[in-house]
């Protein structure tokens, strides 16, 4: 789980004019006086009007072309659970070369969404492999990446997810994944990759399936992130996770504090983590 910041601009308060106030005298040379600041003021204001536009046309490389995506992570909480205005779930996966999800992962990913979400439509996975990138990414860097490749997003009745598995590791090395928009998830592949798999190795299919549906927990509100909590279980001392060790939303799945304690399991959702997606729509 991370929060993508964005720097927006403070919007200028717009002082009052006086001007206002001499119009309504009754007096001619008020009026004249005022017509004569107008034509100074004029060029000044279609100056500074002609400065904001150029300010909303440059774009934030950061920010997605479809609002809905834009939001922050946990506003399409109800959304995904409820079928009241989604009935269809596109999952659009983006991976870098040498990084594909396993398919058993992703089969194990589509039946815990299943099993959680009213989607009477479906819910549908593509996958493209897109450029190498190699660097360490900080959410911000994600976001980028995202703007520039995704392509599915939220219209009429379908609502669509990403997911974005990297070639690198976080700026944090232990960190294996997070949720950072309201529909966007990032893997960290090669981190995956390196930490799984291996002799005395939890699997490669299990880490992927428990990171990926441990972020999508974050998007589905979970701990009281969007989803309202039925009964109090969040570890406040670990932001939005649940404070049971043995649950998915146990904030050690995002890092490497994880991987000791899954060996091949893959952890599911507790009651009280049931409880909260029940409440807010969920099956
Ligand atoms: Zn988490
Ligand atoms: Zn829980």
């Amino acid at each position: 789980m991370r929060y993508l910041l964005k720097t927006k601009p403070q919007q200028e308060l717009l002082k009052r004019s006086t001007f206002k106030h001499k119009f309504f005298k009754q007096d001619f040379f008020t009026v004249v006086e005022y017509m004569a600041s107008m034509k100074k003021i004029i060029p000044l204001l279609c100056f500074v009007l002609f400065l904001f536009s150029c300010k909303k046309q440059s774009t934030d490389p950061e920010s997605l072309p479809n609002s809905y995506s834009d939001q922050a992570l946990g506003k399409s909480a109800n959304d995904l659970l409820s079928d009241a205005k989604y009935t269809t779930l596109n999952i659009q996966i983006q991976y870098m070369p040498g990084y594909a999800p396993n398919p058993t992962a992703i089969s194990n990913f589509t039946a815990y969404i299943n099993s959680l979400c009213n989607k009477p439509g479906g819910v549908n996975v593509t996958q493209q492999q897109i450029a190498a990138n190699g660097d360490t990414l900080t959410v911000d860097k994600v976001a980028v990446i995202e703007a520039q490749n995704r392509t599915a997003y939220t219209a009429g009745n379908i609502i669509a997810i990403y997911v974005l598995v990297t070639d690198g590791y976080d700026t944090s090395a232990t960190t294996l994944g997070f949720a950072y928009r309201n529909t966007s998830i990032c893997l960290f592949g090669k981190n995956i990759f390196d930490h799984s798999g291996g002799f005395l190795e939890v699997t490669r299919i299990s880490l992927e399936t428990s990171i990926l549906e441990h972020e999508f927990g974050h998007i589905l509100g979970l701990v009281n992130l969007g989803t309202p909590m039925v009964v109090p279980h969040q570890d406040t001392a670990h932001g939005n996770h649940c404070n049971n060790p043995d649950c998915l939303m146990y904030y050690a799945i995002d890092t490497h504090d994880a991987l000791p304690g899954l060996a091949n399991r893959i952890p599911v959702l507790d009651s009280n983590c049931i409880k909260d997606l029940r409440g807010n729509g969920g099956k």
